[in-house]
């Protein structure tokens, strides 16, 4: 009964067949050390987003899930980017446009005690073009008496700057219950998703790898306009593509074409990017470039499609380019830095020959059948039955943490619970996994695996 209650719970937002709504993004932007990252803390209500002492230290998240009054929205960090490589004026100026432009709604902070400078003269013009929601925060207002320094902000000409102190969260209430007000339903960058369209698909990699040419090799003269199949409302950052007898939908291609002129930025748009992507598709391909090193970037466009919970196809491309060497280089590389996507199928292509690209297809339609897939309470109890049978839990200071049931309560990626009457070992925990995968399949798409302990 407390069990079924539990479940129930468990299980309550889990409908395969409803819409997928994309959370609308707010992003915050302003000069470096106006508190940026302060305030992101604050919103998060965690101390997530570090707030970086050295200047110049690239941070790996761009964007986070928070909430506010119930309101799910995503919130976009342009914090602790690269501040000086190139002239903070320039630098500021091109992060916030690029926040900007996927955002729904822009906080655009300034620090109250320095008051307006150029480069915040800079964003305005910039946020002025934009024509999107802005809510003018004029931080480290940490007391009444500070509120004056507040008020000569009102000539930016974004109306009414809301006093804040991100540091001590005075006046943080009242402007998230103001962001709350202006955030739309849903993201306007990718906004509802239909089930039942063309399949999404994201292409994602470090700059140069490939992916405007694999795009185009792979829309080539086929790419499609089509207007009543169901699911394909107009996006004009997405292209309907037909590969063997199917439609699909590569999400964000924009990003992809645009990045040409994005080159400065490139890493911290790479992120963005890739992550407002990975959003909206239910499948990636992350691309390796064979012809160079692995390289930290690619671990870590790797790690955030993994953390999305997409479905995941490996490709190594440029191929033509391989050459013995390389080739022993690359398997060292394989089994030393991408041991723990061993589960993703690998294709091998070459983006700019055509070479093998016929082979993505079958890998995407085995990720995305891993991603989908649903084992039933039934089956999973029987596995796991035989599984503890045979190998039950070391024994921890006379007790062992026995394990009741365990259900799938979501797909998409899948996601088990498992109720046990005590913490499991991580190690134990992995080889369940791993066992999981070895019996039920999901190539091509990560798990998870967490516990209820019951008492
Ligand atoms: P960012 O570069 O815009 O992300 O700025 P940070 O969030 O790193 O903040 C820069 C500095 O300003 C840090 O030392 C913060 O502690 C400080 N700071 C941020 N918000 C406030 C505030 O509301 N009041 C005061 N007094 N200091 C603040
Ligand atoms: P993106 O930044 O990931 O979109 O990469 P691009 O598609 O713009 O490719 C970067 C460079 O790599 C271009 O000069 C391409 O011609 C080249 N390139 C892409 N794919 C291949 C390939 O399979 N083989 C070779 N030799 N070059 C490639």
């Amino acid at each position: 009964s407390e069990d079924a209650e539990l479940l129930a719970h468990l299980n309550d937002d889990y409908d395969d067949d409803a819409d997928e709504v994309i959370a609308p993004v707010l992003a915050i932007i302003g000069r470096p050390n106006v508190g940026k990252s302060t305030l992101v803390n604050r919103i998060l209500g965690r101390r997530e987003a570090v707030v970086e002492d050295v200047p110049g230290v690239t941070r790996d998240r761009v964007t986070y899930q928070a909430e506010w009054l119930g309101k799910t929205f995503t919130l976009v960090d342009t914090g602790g980017w690269e501040h000086d490589a190139k002239g903070i004026h320039a630098r500021v100026a091109e992060q916030a446009e690029m926040a900007a432009d996927l955002a729904d709604v822009i906080l655009f902070v300034v620090d109250s005690r320095v008051g307006a400078t150029a480069t915040d003269e800079a964003v305005v013009k910039m946020l002025r073009r934009k024509k999107k929601p802005v809510l003018l925060v004029a931080n480290k207002v940490d007391d009444a008496n500070q509120e004056a320094d507040a008020s000569f902000l009102w000539g930016l000409g974004f109306g009414q700057p809301w006093p804040v102190s991100a540091l001590h969260g005075r006046g943080a209430a009242d402007l998230l219950d103001a962001v709350v007000a202006k955030l739309p339903e849903h993201s306007a960058f990718g906004g509802i998703i239909p089930r039942g369209g063309p399949r999404r698909i994201a292409l994602v990699g470090r700059p140069n790898v490939g992916k405007s040419s694999l795009l185009n090799k792979m829309a080539g003269s086929e790419r499609v306009v089509v207007d009543n199949v169901a699911g394909t409302t107009r996006d004009p950052v997405d292209e309907l593509v037909e590969l063997g007898d199917e439609i699909w939908r590569f999400v964000d291609t924009a990003g992809i074409r645009r990045r040409q002129h994005m080159a400065q930025g490139s890493d911290y748009y790479a992120s963005l990017r890739t992550q407002a992507a990975l959003e909206k598709a239910e499948v990636a391909v992350v691309l390796i470039a064979v012809d160079e090193v692995l390289s930290e970037q690619d671990v870590r466009i790797l790690q955030m499609t993994i953390d999305s919970g997409r479905a995941l196809v490996l490709a190594f491309n440029k191929w033509d380019l391989m050459d013995d060497d390389r080739r022993r280089y690359l398997e060292r590389e394989i089994e030393q830095d991408l041991a723990h996507v061993e589960w993703a199928p690998r294709v091998n292509i070459s983006a700019k020959t055509g070479w093998h690209k016929d082979r993505l297809v079958p890998a995407l339609h085995t990720a995305l059948e891993s991603w989908d897939k649903r084992i039933s309470t039934g089956k999973l109890n029987t596995f796991l039955g035989e599984l503890v049978g045979a190998h039950p839990h070391p024994l921890r200071g006379g007790k062992q943490p026995r394990i009741l049931f365990g259900t799938q309560v979501s797909s998409r990626p899948p996601r088990f619970v498992l109720f046990t009457t005590g913490f499991l070992d991580p190690g134990y925990r992995r080889f369940i996994t791993r066992r999981l995968r070895e019996t039920f399949g999901f190539e091509g798409t990560p798990i998870e695996v967490a516990m209820r302990v019951r008492e």
